[in-house]
């Protein structure tokens, strides 16, 4: 429905033809301004004078847009410094004159080959940086990769050394703990008083060293660990 009316608001009728019996029209003549039919475009297609001077369109509403504004002619030629339509006065004494004037099927030629070189240019440029976005994509997935596996690599490493260095805690201090037995074993056994003496300095010593091993507080820290807890 609202298609069958658009269409409807779109048909141009013929200006000459009667009201009563107004036919589409076929051309629109854009000195005279007015639409016409078939039939009473015959004189513009066929009198010499009115088809060198009277440009003919495709049918449409004009509105006074055919005219230049200043000097009241009719727009015939195309500014393609300006990109805008001007009269022949225009283009021969007024600001235009020394611009690039070109009759309006030749600018709607050259405009178009234009747009079409411009199109292609878009084209390729858009081929490009999709070709520069995917080799973006590409090195940075394996920048990604590569730096993965060097922290699973580190991660390694230091797992490596926590269970290195918590296997040396553990044998050092049961080496500590046996140590301090053997030692106050030997010292229960010595009955004489000055060699007992001599070695309860080397005991006492032992000893302090087992009574440090706290399994509780978790093992402290080695050599080892501390160096790279602390990094
Ligand atoms: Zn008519
Ligand atoms: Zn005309
Ligand atoms: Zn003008
Ligand atoms: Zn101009």
């Amino acid at each position: 429905m609202s298609d069958t009316m658009q269409k409807e608001q779109q048909v141009i009728l013929c200006d000459m033809c009667t009201e009563e019996d107004q036919k589409p029209a076929r051309k629109t003549c854009m000195k005279c301004e007015i639409s016409m039919c078939v039939l009473h475009l015959q004189a513009h297609l066929t009198t010499p004078v009115l088809l060198q001077t009277h440009p003919l369109t495709e049918p449409m509403t004009l509105c006074g847009t055919t005219k230049c504004p200043l000097h009241g002619k009719l727009l015939e030629y195309y500014c393609l410094d300006d990109l805008t339509c001007v009269c022949v006065s225009c283009a021969i004494e007024d600001q235009h004159r020394l611009h690039n004037m070109k009759t309006f099927s030749t600018a709607h030629n050259e405009l178009m080959e234009k747009l079409d070189a411009e199109q292609q240019a878009l084209q390729v440029k858009t081929d490009d940086e999709n070709v520069s976005l995917e080799k973006w994509e590409k090195s940075e997935r394996e920048k990604v990769g590569r730096s993965s596996v060097r922290l699973i690599e580190g991660v390694t490493n230091l797992r490596d050394i926590a269970l290195t260095s918590v296997q040396s805690s553990v044998s050092a201090r049961m080496v500590s703990i046996k140590t301090s037995k053997t030692s106050m074993q030997a010292a229960q056994n010595e009955k004489d008083n000055f060699r007992f003496l001599q070695m309860y300095s080397q005991v006492h010593q032992d000893v302090e060293k087992a009574k440090a091993v706290d399994l509780r507080k978790g093992l402290q820290p080695g050599t080892i660990v501390t160096n790279w807890s602390r990094r």
